[in-house]
């Protein structure tokens, strides 16, 4: 489980989270939807102790993410982490971008990670590219080889932030249908996303950020289908 209580965060004077509880339960999925600016990336950033915060405590399956004596790499690796925009090692194959990581973090034997790699990038649809280089892929097919990275470090957690948002309109959907299924699955995700209808579709709960705050947090149906602050109508009238 990630709880997240009472997280404060500032970039020098700018407070950009200001007050954040959060609970995510095993199985669970979370989305978090608001305006650009309003802390959801930074949020993720604190819960992987890529920023570190100024208030509050952030526990992953009890492990404090910002104590001094927690060992940051051993926690990153139940956290798997997909971002907008991801650079893959553009002269190792598809392959052999995924099955590096577990080599070198996870001190894996390379056949070891090679399988776990081609289960994997079968796993995200890409069975049939293993031996292509990343840049002769599509957008589409570059994020669902992020994703097979991430999985190959087998996490137990996934932290997605906005990983449509850069993708033409036509590649979103491939994407979307490896979440889908990753949710079928069980596993426990948090979506940083624009995607209003595929928040609403496939998740237990969507917080609304707003200005460092969740304004409004609590199933789809209501947040976004029936939203009950002004702020969150306004933005939803807004991106819908
Ligand atoms: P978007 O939808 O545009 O991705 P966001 O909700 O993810 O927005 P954040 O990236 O979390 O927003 O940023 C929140 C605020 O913190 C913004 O005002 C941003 O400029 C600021 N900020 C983020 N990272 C840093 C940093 N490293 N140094 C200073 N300010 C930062
Ligand atoms: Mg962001």
């Amino acid at each position: 489980m990630i709880k997240i209580e009472n997280v404060r965060k500032s970039f020098g004077e700018l407070e950009v989270l200001k007050g954040i509880n959060l609970d995510v339960e095993q199985g669970e999925v979370l989305s978090i939807i608001g305006g650009s600016g309003s802390g959801k990336s930074t949020l993720l950033y604190c819960i992987n102790a890529i920023e570190n915060i100024q208030g509050g405590k952030i526990f992953v399956d009890g492990i404090d993410v910002h104590n001094k004596a927690t060992n940051k790499d051993q926690l990153r690796q139940k956290l798997g982490m997909v971002f907008q925009q991801w650079n893959s090692f553009p002269h190792l194959t598809v392959l052999e971008n995924v099955a590096l990581a577990p080599q070198i973090v996870k001190k894996m034997s390379k056949e070891e990670a090679i399988e776990i790699a081609q289960k994997e990038l079968k796993h995200v649809g890409l069975g049939d590219k293993f031996d292509m280089y990343p840049t002769k892929m599509s957008g589409g097919q570059q994020q669902r080889l992020a994703i097979a990275r991430a999985l190959a470090m087998r996490p137990d957690y996934m932290l997605f932030d906005e990983v449509t948002s850069a993708l033409d309109p036509e590649l979103v959907g491939e994407v979307l249908d490896t979440l889908r299924i990753l949710r079928e699955e069980g596993m426990t995700m948090i979506c940083v996303t624009h995607e209003i209808a595929f928040a609403r579709e496939v998740s237990d709960q969507v917080a609304f950020f707003h200005k460092g705050v969740i304004e409004e947090m609590g199933p789809p149906e209501q947040v976004i289908s029936n939203p009950q602050k002004e702020t969150t109508q306004a933005f939803l009238s807004k991106v819908l």
